[in-house]
Protein backbone atom coordinates (compact mmCIF):
# COMPACT_ATOMS: atom_id res chain seq x y z
CA UNK A 1 0.00 0.00 0.00
CA UNK A 2 1.39 3.56 -0.81
CA UNK A 3 1.58 6.50 1.11
CA UNK A 4 -2.10 7.60 0.01
CA UNK A 5 -2.96 4.17 1.53
CA UNK A 6 -2.08 5.39 4.97
CA UNK A 7 -3.44 8.73 4.76
CA UNK A 8 -6.94 8.04 3.65
CA UNK A 9 -8.51 7.63 7.20
CA UNK A 10 -7.13 10.34 8.01
CA UNK A 11 -8.77 12.68 5.38
CA UNK A 12 -11.70 11.19 6.18
CA UNK A 13 -10.80 12.02 9.89
CA UNK A 14 -10.93 15.99 8.99
CA UNK A 15 -13.80 15.89 6.97
CA UNK A 16 -15.69 14.73 9.77
CA UNK A 17 -14.53 17.27 12.14
CA UNK A 18 -14.77 19.59 9.58
CA UNK A 19 -18.42 18.96 9.34
CA UNK A 20 -18.97 20.24 12.94
CA UNK A 21 -20.60 22.98 13.69
CA UNK A 22 -20.78 23.96 17.65
CA UNK A 23 -23.66 26.06 18.21
CA UNK A 24 -24.01 28.02 21.67
CA UNK A 25 -27.03 29.19 23.91
CA UNK A 26 -29.18 31.65 22.06
CA UNK A 27 -27.52 30.86 18.40
CA UNK A 28 -29.66 29.08 15.83
CA UNK A 29 -28.86 26.80 12.89
CA UNK A 30 -30.98 25.38 9.83
CA UNK A 31 -29.31 23.00 8.34
CA UNK A 32 -30.52 20.82 5.34
CA UNK A 33 -28.57 17.88 3.80
CA UNK A 34 -29.86 18.57 0.52
CA UNK A 35 -30.76 22.43 0.35
CA UNK A 36 -34.48 21.13 0.27
CA UNK A 37 -36.00 20.40 4.06
CA UNK A 38 -34.48 22.37 6.98
CA UNK A 39 -34.33 21.57 10.31
CA UNK A 40 -33.81 23.79 13.28
CA UNK A 41 -30.47 23.26 15.47
CA UNK A 42 -29.96 24.64 18.46
CA UNK A 43 -27.20 24.50 20.97
CA UNK A 44 -24.79 21.48 20.94
CA UNK A 45 -22.70 19.62 18.51
CA UNK A 46 -24.23 18.87 14.02
CA UNK A 47 -22.98 18.00 11.42
CA UNK A 48 -24.81 20.01 8.61
CA UNK A 49 -21.37 19.44 6.50
CA UNK A 50 -21.85 15.79 5.73
CA UNK A 51 -22.96 16.54 1.89
CA UNK A 52 -21.94 18.12 -0.61
CA UNK A 53 -24.88 19.76 -1.28
CA UNK A 54 -25.54 20.78 2.70
CA UNK A 55 -26.81 24.16 3.60
CA UNK A 56 -26.22 25.60 6.94
CA UNK A 57 -27.82 28.96 7.87
CA UNK A 58 -27.03 30.47 11.37
CA UNK A 59 -29.78 32.72 13.11
CA UNK A 60 -29.87 33.72 17.05
CA UNK A 61 -33.08 34.72 19.49
CA UNK A 62 -30.33 36.12 21.48
CA UNK A 63 -31.16 38.44 24.12
CA UNK A 64 -30.63 41.99 22.70
CA UNK A 65 -33.30 44.93 22.49
CA UNK A 66 -33.01 47.42 19.79
CA UNK A 67 -35.48 50.09 21.25
CA UNK A 68 -36.16 54.25 21.11
CA UNK A 69 -33.84 54.80 23.77
CA UNK A 70 -30.76 52.20 23.96
CA UNK A 71 -30.01 49.18 23.64
CA UNK A 72 -30.94 46.39 26.25
CA UNK A 73 -29.11 43.00 26.20
CA UNK A 74 -28.34 40.35 28.84
CA UNK A 75 -24.87 37.74 28.82
CA UNK A 76 -27.37 35.09 29.83
CA UNK A 77 -28.67 33.37 26.78
CA UNK A 78 -32.13 32.44 26.62
CA UNK A 79 -34.60 29.86 24.00
CA UNK A 80 -37.23 28.09 25.83
CA UNK A 81 -35.41 26.64 29.52
CA UNK A 82 -33.80 29.67 30.45
CA UNK A 83 -36.88 31.58 30.38
CA UNK A 84 -37.14 29.72 33.70
CA UNK A 85 -33.88 31.85 35.11
CA UNK A 86 -34.75 36.02 36.08
CA UNK A 87 -32.41 37.44 33.23
CA UNK A 88 -30.44 40.26 34.24
CA UNK A 89 -30.36 42.89 31.06
CA UNK A 90 -27.79 45.68 30.97
CA UNK A 91 -28.69 49.13 29.60
CA UNK A 92 -26.58 51.25 27.41
CA UNK A 93 -28.99 54.57 25.78
CA UNK A 94 -28.13 56.09 23.09
CA UNK A 95 -26.65 59.56 24.50
CA UNK A 96 -24.02 57.29 26.59
CA UNK A 97 -22.53 55.43 23.44
CA UNK A 98 -19.41 56.41 22.28
CA UNK A 99 -18.16 53.65 19.95
CA UNK A 100 -20.18 50.84 18.24
CA UNK A 101 -18.05 48.14 16.49
CA UNK A 102 -18.15 44.53 15.17
CA UNK A 103 -15.41 42.35 15.99
CA UNK A 104 -14.69 39.41 14.85
CA UNK A 105 -18.50 37.81 15.54
CA UNK A 106 -18.30 40.07 18.80
CA UNK A 107 -20.89 43.43 19.15
CA UNK A 108 -18.80 45.84 21.64
CA UNK A 109 -20.42 49.49 22.36
CA UNK A 110 -18.16 51.55 24.38
CA UNK A 111 -15.12 49.26 24.21
CA UNK A 112 -16.62 46.22 25.70
CA UNK A 113 -18.29 43.13 24.51
CA UNK A 114 -22.19 43.37 24.20
CA UNK A 115 -23.00 39.66 22.73
CA UNK A 116 -21.71 37.30 20.77
CA UNK A 117 -23.02 36.50 17.23
CA UNK A 118 -23.23 33.63 15.29
CA UNK A 119 -21.58 35.20 12.38
CA UNK A 120 -19.67 38.27 11.76
CA UNK A 121 -21.73 39.70 9.14
CA UNK A 122 -24.61 39.35 11.75
CA UNK A 123 -22.29 41.33 14.40
CA UNK A 124 -21.80 43.91 11.46
CA UNK A 125 -25.37 44.21 10.74
CA UNK A 126 -26.77 44.86 14.41
CA UNK A 127 -23.23 47.25 14.51
CA UNK A 128 -24.79 49.09 11.89
CA UNK A 129 -28.48 49.65 12.53
CA UNK A 130 -27.24 50.49 16.34
CA UNK A 131 -25.26 53.14 14.87
CA UNK A 132 -27.84 54.11 12.42
CA UNK A 133 -30.28 54.29 15.35
CA UNK A 134 -27.58 56.32 16.86
CA UNK A 135 -27.99 59.40 14.28
CA UNK A 136 -31.57 60.09 14.26
CA UNK A 137 -33.73 61.83 16.70
CA UNK A 138 -36.02 60.16 19.44
CA UNK A 139 -39.20 60.51 16.95
CA UNK A 140 -37.59 59.05 13.64
CA UNK A 141 -36.32 56.31 16.00
CA UNK A 142 -39.75 55.54 17.32
CA UNK A 143 -41.45 55.82 13.35
CA UNK A 144 -38.40 54.01 12.47
CA UNK A 145 -38.49 50.88 14.47
CA UNK A 146 -41.90 48.96 13.57
CA UNK A 147 -40.15 49.27 9.47
CA UNK A 148 -37.03 47.45 10.69
CA UNK A 149 -39.19 44.96 12.48
CA UNK A 150 -41.80 44.55 9.38
CA UNK A 151 -38.16 44.17 7.18
CA UNK A 152 -36.47 41.31 9.26
CA UNK A 153 -39.88 39.44 9.26
CA UNK A 154 -40.47 39.59 5.47
CA UNK A 155 -40.96 36.03 4.62
CA UNK A 156 -41.45 37.19 0.85
CA UNK A 157 -37.74 38.69 0.26
CA UNK A 158 -36.43 35.70 1.70
CA UNK A 159 -38.41 33.35 -0.28
CA UNK A 160 -36.71 35.61 -3.39
CA UNK A 161 -33.35 35.30 -1.97
CA UNK A 162 -33.47 31.75 -1.66
CA UNK A 163 -34.34 31.49 -5.50
CA UNK A 164 -31.68 33.48 -6.58
CA UNK A 165 -29.12 31.71 -4.46
CA UNK A 166 -29.96 28.81 -5.93
CA UNK A 167 -29.44 29.60 -8.96
CA UNK A 168 -26.15 31.11 -8.18
CA UNK A 169 -25.65 27.65 -6.27
CA UNK A 170 -25.46 25.18 -9.07
CA UNK A 171 -22.25 25.35 -10.59
CA UNK A 172 -20.54 25.24 -7.13
CA UNK A 173 -23.14 22.45 -6.34
CA UNK A 174 -22.09 20.27 -9.27
CA UNK A 175 -18.09 20.82 -8.69
CA UNK A 176 -18.19 20.20 -4.87
CA UNK A 177 -20.33 16.68 -5.14
CA UNK A 178 -18.03 15.43 -8.39
CA UNK A 179 -15.04 15.91 -5.91
CA UNK A 180 -16.65 14.48 -2.89
CA UNK A 181 -17.57 11.68 -5.29
CA UNK A 182 -13.47 11.62 -6.35
CA UNK A 183 -12.31 11.86 -2.96
CA UNK A 184 -14.37 9.78 -0.57
CA UNK A 185 -15.93 7.34 -3.27
CA UNK A 186 -13.59 6.68 -6.28
CA UNK A 187 -10.18 7.47 -4.26
CA UNK A 188 -10.70 4.44 -1.76
CA UNK A 189 -11.69 2.00 -4.48
CA UNK A 190 -8.74 2.41 -6.14
CA UNK A 191 -6.68 2.39 -2.95
CA UNK A 192 -8.54 -0.30 -1.26
CA UNK A 193 -9.37 -2.75 -4.24
CA UNK A 194 -9.04 -4.17 -7.62
CA UNK A 195 -12.19 -2.68 -9.05
CA UNK A 196 -11.14 -0.94 -12.11
CA UNK A 197 -11.92 2.35 -13.55
CA UNK A 198 -10.36 4.29 -17.00
CA UNK A 199 -8.55 6.24 -14.85
CA UNK A 200 -4.88 4.84 -12.83
CA UNK A 201 -4.28 6.44 -9.74
CA UNK A 202 -2.03 8.95 -11.39
CA UNK A 203 -5.35 10.44 -13.28
CA UNK A 204 -7.25 10.63 -10.55
CA UNK A 205 -5.23 12.38 -8.27
CA UNK A 206 -4.80 15.01 -11.10
CA UNK A 207 -8.50 15.53 -11.89
CA UNK A 208 -8.65 15.63 -8.34
CA UNK A 209 -6.60 18.27 -7.93
CA UNK A 210 -8.06 20.03 -11.07
CA UNK A 211 -11.75 19.87 -9.10
CA UNK A 212 -10.12 21.51 -6.42
CA UNK A 213 -8.89 24.44 -7.98
CA UNK A 214 -12.24 24.83 -9.89
CA UNK A 215 -14.06 24.85 -6.68
CA UNK A 216 -11.67 27.05 -5.03
CA UNK A 217 -12.49 29.62 -8.05
CA UNK A 218 -15.95 29.29 -8.10
CA UNK A 219 -16.32 29.51 -4.39
CA UNK A 220 -14.22 33.00 -4.68
CA UNK A 221 -16.19 34.14 -7.39
CA UNK A 222 -20.03 33.32 -5.58
CA UNK A 223 -18.67 34.20 -2.23
CA UNK A 224 -18.06 37.91 -3.92
CA UNK A 225 -21.49 38.21 -5.29
CA UNK A 226 -23.28 36.76 -2.20
CA UNK A 227 -21.54 39.57 0.08
CA UNK A 228 -21.12 42.65 -1.63
CA UNK A 229 -17.79 44.40 -0.05
CA UNK A 230 -16.63 41.38 1.66
CA UNK A 231 -13.41 40.74 0.28
CA UNK A 232 -12.50 39.55 3.31
CA UNK A 233 -15.05 37.15 4.28
CA UNK A 234 -13.88 36.08 0.74
CA UNK A 235 -10.52 36.08 1.93
CA UNK A 236 -10.86 34.01 4.60
CA UNK A 237 -13.01 31.25 2.32
CA UNK A 238 -10.13 30.71 0.68
CA UNK A 239 -7.83 30.40 3.06
CA UNK A 240 -9.95 27.75 4.91
CA UNK A 241 -9.99 26.36 1.81
CA UNK A 242 -6.56 26.03 0.86
CA UNK A 243 -4.99 25.26 4.80
CA UNK A 244 -8.51 22.73 5.09
CA UNK A 245 -9.07 21.24 1.98
CA UNK A 246 -11.16 19.12 3.03
CA UNK A 247 -13.64 22.15 3.52
CA UNK A 248 -13.90 22.06 -0.50
CA UNK A 249 -15.84 18.96 -0.50
CA UNK A 250 -18.77 20.78 1.90
CA UNK A 251 -17.58 24.86 0.99
CA UNK A 252 -21.80 25.63 0.26
CA UNK A 253 -22.59 25.05 4.03
CA UNK A 254 -19.83 27.17 5.27
CA UNK A 255 -20.59 29.65 2.53
CA UNK A 256 -24.39 30.07 3.48
CA UNK A 257 -23.58 30.67 6.61
CA UNK A 258 -24.39 34.56 7.10
CA UNK A 259 -26.35 34.75 4.31
CA UNK A 260 -29.93 35.84 5.94
CA UNK A 261 -28.17 37.79 8.60
CA UNK A 262 -30.67 40.42 8.32
CA UNK A 263 -33.86 38.18 8.98
CA UNK A 264 -35.50 37.24 12.32
CA UNK A 265 -34.81 33.66 13.46
CA UNK A 266 -39.46 33.60 12.88
CA UNK A 267 -39.39 34.68 9.12
CA UNK A 268 -36.74 32.19 8.65
CA UNK A 269 -38.47 29.51 10.53
CA UNK A 270 -41.94 30.28 8.38
CA UNK A 271 -39.74 29.69 5.01
CA UNK A 272 -37.46 27.18 6.06
CA UNK A 273 -39.13 24.30 8.62
CA UNK A 274 -42.37 22.41 8.33
CA UNK A 275 -45.73 24.65 9.32
CA UNK A 276 -45.83 22.35 12.51
CA UNK A 277 -41.89 23.09 13.57
CA UNK A 278 -42.97 26.72 12.75
CA UNK A 279 -45.79 26.58 15.19
CA UNK A 280 -43.76 25.10 17.95
CA UNK A 281 -41.08 28.13 17.43
CA UNK A 282 -43.82 30.89 17.33
CA UNK A 283 -45.10 29.19 20.24
CA UNK A 284 -42.14 29.33 22.21
CA UNK A 285 -41.90 33.21 21.21
CA UNK A 286 -45.07 34.31 22.10
CA UNK A 287 -44.37 32.73 25.35
CA UNK A 288 -41.22 34.72 25.56
CA UNK A 289 -43.05 37.81 24.69
CA UNK A 290 -45.89 37.49 27.68
CA UNK A 291 -42.40 36.52 30.05
CA UNK A 292 -40.93 39.64 28.73
CA UNK A 293 -44.22 41.93 28.62
CA UNK A 294 -44.73 40.92 32.38
CA UNK A 295 -41.40 42.35 33.97
CA UNK A 296 -41.10 45.72 35.06
CA UNK A 297 -38.68 47.25 32.43
CA UNK A 298 -38.49 50.53 31.30
CA UNK A 299 -41.29 51.77 28.67
CA UNK A 300 -39.51 51.44 25.80
CA UNK A 301 -38.57 47.93 26.60
CA UNK A 302 -42.11 47.42 27.00
CA UNK A 303 -42.82 49.00 23.66
CA UNK A 304 -40.23 46.52 21.91
CA UNK A 305 -42.17 43.39 22.58
CA UNK A 306 -45.78 44.90 22.17
CA UNK A 307 -43.94 45.90 18.54
CA UNK A 308 -42.95 42.18 18.50
CA UNK A 309 -45.98 40.42 19.12
CA UNK A 310 -47.66 43.16 16.89
CA UNK A 311 -45.34 41.86 13.68
CA UNK A 312 -45.15 37.88 14.71
CA UNK A 313 -49.24 38.18 14.80
CA UNK A 314 -49.21 39.59 11.42
CA UNK A 315 -47.15 37.15 10.49
CA UNK A 316 -48.95 34.30 11.49
CA UNK A 317 -52.28 36.28 9.70
CA UNK A 318 -50.78 35.98 6.91
CA UNK A 319 -49.82 32.29 6.99
CA UNK A 320 -53.35 31.45 7.44
CA UNK A 321 -52.44 30.13 11.71
CA UNK A 322 -54.14 31.59 14.68
CA UNK A 323 -52.76 32.50 17.74
CA UNK A 324 -55.06 30.26 19.45
CA UNK A 325 -53.98 27.70 16.89
CA UNK A 326 -49.98 28.30 17.60
CA UNK A 327 -50.98 28.50 21.37
CA UNK A 328 -53.25 25.44 21.72
CA UNK A 329 -52.65 23.62 25.27
CA UNK A 330 -49.45 21.44 24.87
CA UNK A 331 -50.27 17.61 25.28
CA UNK A 332 -50.69 16.26 29.18
CA UNK A 333 -47.29 14.09 29.60
CA UNK A 334 -48.02 12.84 33.33
CA UNK A 335 -52.06 11.82 33.80
CA UNK A 336 -52.25 13.05 37.02
CA UNK A 337 -51.24 16.79 36.33
CA UNK A 338 -54.25 19.10 36.70
CA UNK A 339 -52.19 22.27 35.05
CA UNK A 340 -49.24 23.30 33.85
CA UNK A 341 -47.35 26.35 33.67
CA UNK A 342 -48.05 28.68 30.19
CA UNK A 343 -43.94 29.87 30.43
CA UNK A 344 -41.81 26.61 30.74
CA UNK A 345 -44.70 24.25 30.25
CA UNK A 346 -43.65 22.17 33.57
CA UNK A 347 -46.85 20.73 35.02
CA UNK A 348 -48.25 20.74 38.44
CA UNK A 349 -50.70 18.31 40.38
CA UNK A 350 -53.13 19.91 42.69
CA UNK A 351 -51.99 22.27 45.14
CA UNK A 352 -50.39 24.38 43.04
CA UNK A 353 -51.77 27.99 41.76
CA UNK A 354 -48.34 29.53 40.43
CA UNK A 355 -45.49 28.37 38.93
CA UNK A 356 -42.43 29.18 41.38
CA UNK A 357 -40.10 29.28 38.51
CA UNK A 358 -41.44 31.55 35.90
CA UNK A 359 -43.93 33.72 38.87
CA UNK A 360 -46.89 32.80 36.74
CA UNK A 361 -50.19 31.29 37.53
CA UNK A 362 -50.90 27.91 36.26
CA UNK A 363 -53.56 26.90 33.31
CA UNK A 364 -55.72 24.42 34.10
CA UNK A 365 -56.28 21.14 31.72
CA UNK A 366 -59.63 20.46 30.20
CA UNK A 367 -61.45 17.11 31.31
CA UNK A 368 -58.52 15.31 32.85
CA UNK A 369 -60.69 12.63 33.15
CA UNK A 370 -60.63 11.70 29.96
CA UNK A 371 -56.97 11.39 28.86
CA UNK A 372 -56.30 9.38 32.21
CA UNK A 373 -58.87 7.35 30.50
CA UNK A 374 -57.98 6.81 27.15
CA UNK A 375 -54.57 5.49 28.34
CA UNK A 376 -55.81 2.91 30.13
CA UNK A 377 -58.13 1.51 27.48
ZN1 LIG B 1 -42.90 27.96 34.70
Amino acid sequence: MNILGILFPYIVFFFLLDSIKIIRGGHLLFTSYFGLRFKLRTSGFHLPGLSPLGHAVYSHSLPICITKYGVYFSEENFFRRSLLKRQKFDYIPYDEMTSIEAEHKYLRINGSEVIKLPTLQGARYLADMIRRFLNLSEQERARKMPLYLNRSMNTGRIERLKRNFSSLFWPLKVLSSVLFVFVLVLLPLSLYTNVYFHMNLRGLLISMLLLYGGTILMSYLVNRRLYRGGSRKSMMLIMSLVFSPVTALHVLSNMTEGLYCRFDFIALSAVFLSKERFQRVCADELRRIKYFLGREMGSDFREYWEMRQKVLSGLLKKMGISVEEVMEQPARKDPMAEGYCPLCLAEYRTGYKRCPDCETDLEKYESPDDTALEKHD
